[in-house]
């Protein structure tokens, strides 16, 4: 396998184990004084499976549960039909001490964070629907502060839009998928405009991912308007397992960090409230753009 030695690769020697390539370059097959070391015995089809499944969240793609599902090997590899599942019917449980270590690694909370119009609602839309395609059941939520007449959209610039459920800051996350999962089984969370989740609510989260074993992907803005992070943000930014950064890009061509609220006539607010859903109001800039866009630089003396 050529990533095994890819800046994402996880434990190198394992996974050309797993793909079954042994490479007899590969210097950590050699050991300390240069003897080539003894051969492992070949894996079982149920270690395969867990290389696999840990390659796959490793890499931290978000159609994990798709490549994992299509991926070359036999249809009976444990935990295939759901690699999210705590309890998988289809074999009985390893015992602990020969559990893969990788299986208490399933389920994470994800935050995907980016400036305003990067695309995120975009990729949201995408990985659920690449649950959905495989027959798996999302669970999409959006913020209140959205809602058209009480119902929630997720709706993204390039035309594609999903329902979803409405989240309040009253609301306790974790009761509320709890409930949804003892109505039908829930295989992912996904959570839009997550900047506007209270810290609790962010904690709650990551107890579904925790105790109810269900991945949760947050997608949401870093920084408002103020350069200052939005407190969901921020909590997440503290505890979540996994952060991804989706970019765009300033006018400069440069990664935009930053945005800047615009009035309707153009001009450049630097005070307000930090909650406004108008997105039309909002550039991204890169950070020396945004500077400038706000007034804070050139810095004046005395
Ligand atoms: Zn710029």
């Amino acid at each position: 396998m050529p990533a095994s030695h890819g800046r994402n690769s996880l434990q190198p020697s394992r996974l050309s184990h797993a793909a079954g390539t042994a490479e007899p370059t590969c210097p950590r097959t050699l050991g300390p004084s240069g003897k080539r070391l003894p051969t492992p015995s070949p894996p079982t089809n149920r270690h395969l499976a867990a290389h696999r499944v840990a390659f796959f969240y490793e890499l931290d793609r978000f159609t994990c549960p798709s490549s994992t599902r299509v991926s070359s090997g036999p249809a009976s590899l444990p935990g295939r039909h759901n690699i999210h599942s705590p309890v998988d019917p289809g074999h009985q449980p390893l015992h602990p001490s020969r559990r893969p270590r990788y299986a208490l690694l399933m389920a994470k909370l994800y935050f995907s964070f980016a400036a305003m119009n990067a695309g995120k609602s975009t990729l949201l839309l995408q990985a659920a629907y690449n649950y959905r395609e495989r027959g798996m059941r999302p669970l999409l939520y959006t913020s209140a502060l959205y809602a058209t007449d009480g119902v929630g959209l997720i709706s993204s610039r390039i035309g594609i839009s999903e329902p979803a459920e409405l989240y309040r800051a009253e609301d306790d996350l974790y009761l509320a998928i709890r409930d949804h999962t003892e109505a039908g089984k829930v295989d992912c969370v996904f959570v839009d405009e997550a900047q506007f989740l209270t810290p609790e609510q962010v904690w709650q989260l990551a107890r579904v991912s925790d105790r109810l074993r269900i991945p949760v992907m947050c997608f949401g803005l870093r920084t408002d308007f103020r350069g200052k992070l939005f407190p969901g943000s921020a909590e997440l930014l503290a505890i979540a397992d996994v952060l991804r950064e989706i970019r765009t890009i300033c006018e400069c061509g440069a990664k935009a960090t930053m945005v800047v609220r615009q009035s309707p006539d153009g001009r450049v607010l630097v005070e307000g409230e930090q909650v406004s859903i108008e997105k039309s109001v909002y550039v991204s800039l890169c950070r020396k753009h945004w500077e400038e866009a706000v007034g804070r630089w050139p810095v004046l003396g005395p």
